[in-house]
């Protein structure tokens, strides 16, 4: 963490580095990686399926793929022409559960409309299922299970930065997080609660937002909506943690230039926060190394052996 600059002299929350604590995931992960190898046991192997030519998609599954081999990984990528059928989708799935030398299989979403996404998420082995989706790993998170389950990146790797900034135990914090949807929010949810903090879960439908926020220790923005979370929402002393990643127009920077915010107005958050995630460079780059994680302990599962501890 890094404190924030400040013209003037008012306090500033500290910065939460998500780009350095993803980078020491990292490490931890090749280390592990390394020690797997050495021991007899086969490289983590992760497939990616990529449906379709979604600009954005091909970005985010170029980078997963890039890492897994930087780290060692056995690293495959399929990628379909946009007319694949899901019976098609279907079979290379069932392939790759069955492939040994592959421990991690992620399908990249959104999938194209004529292909049925919970079913081609159902037919993953829960047990290479390294985005955390299917509803065994769900299941497992919301039964209190998470030592056998594998939990969705993104949230994953939100709590350890929450925790970088409050330590290992979280119990009686009050935490709201802003967002209710599968991958991030209602998972979030379940892995703050498993710290036995009191959770509030919010979403559109929710009523005097800004009081619920006020009460929080702990904020989560999931929502997808630009600055949302004002400063005066925030009580002096909580942690911010800012998920959303919305681009907006940014004429200050020249005809048709656009920027990156967060669900969070994050100079006047960082007037009352103590730590605060910046956007970009707060969650997103934890999310890829917690898939990295994620298929460290897929491979160590299968090999029977201990699994490092993230
Ligand atoms: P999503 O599926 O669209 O869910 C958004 C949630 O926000 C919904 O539960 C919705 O409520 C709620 N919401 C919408 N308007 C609201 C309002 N005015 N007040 C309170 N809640 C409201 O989005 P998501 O996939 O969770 O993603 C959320 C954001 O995180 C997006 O900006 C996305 O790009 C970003 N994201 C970033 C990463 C990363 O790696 N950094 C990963 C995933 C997502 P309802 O359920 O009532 O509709």
């Amino acid at each position: 963490m890094t404190h924030g600059q400040s013209s003037s002299a008012e306090t500033v929350a500290a910065i939460i580095d998500g780009k350095a604590v993803a980078a020491e995931i990292t490490v931890k992960v090749a280390v592990e990686t390394g020690r797997l190898i050495a021991s007899g046991g086969r490289a983590p192997g992760l497939a990616v399926v990529l449906v379709g030519d979604d600009a954005a998609s091909q970005v985010y599954v170029g980078a997963k793929g890039r890492k897994a081999s930087e780290l060692g990984f056995h690293s495959v990528q399929h990628t379909l022409p946009l007319d694949t059928s899901e019976a098609e989708v279907l079979a290379i799935v069932e392939t790759l559960n069955k492939d040994p030398a592959i421990h991690g299989i992620l399908v990249q979403l959104p999938l194209p409309r004529h292909i049925d996404t919970s079913k081609v998420i159902e037919a993953i082995d829960p047990a290479k299922d390294v985005d955390g989706f299917h509803p065994i790993n769900v299941g497992r998170l919301a039964i209190g299970e998470r030592d056998r389950a594998l939990v969705s990146c993104t949230p994953a790797g939100c709590l350890l930065l929450v925790k970088r900034v409050l330590g290992e135990d979280l119990a009686g914090k009050d935490a709201l997080v802003i967002g209710r949807s599968n991958i991030v929010g209602k998972p979030m949810a379940q892995l703050l609660l498993q710290e036995s903090c009191t959770v509030t879960v919010a979403h559109s439908r929710s009523r005097n937002l800004p009081e619920l926020a006020r009460r929080a220790d702990i904020i989560v923005a999931a929502v997808g909506r630009p600055e949302m979370v004002r400063g005066d929402w925030v009580k002096p002393g909580a942690v911010v943690i800012d998920v959303g990643m919305n681009r907006i127009a940014a004429p200050e920077r020249g005809a048709g230039k656009t920027r990156l915010v967060g669900d969070v107005a994050y100079a006047e958050a960082a007037q009352s926060a103590a730590a605060i995630t910046p956007v970009p460079g707060g969650v997103g780059p934890m999310t890829i190394a917690m898939l990295m994680a994620n298929t460290l302990v897929a491979a160590c599962r299968a090999a029977g052996r201990a699994e490092p501890k993230f």
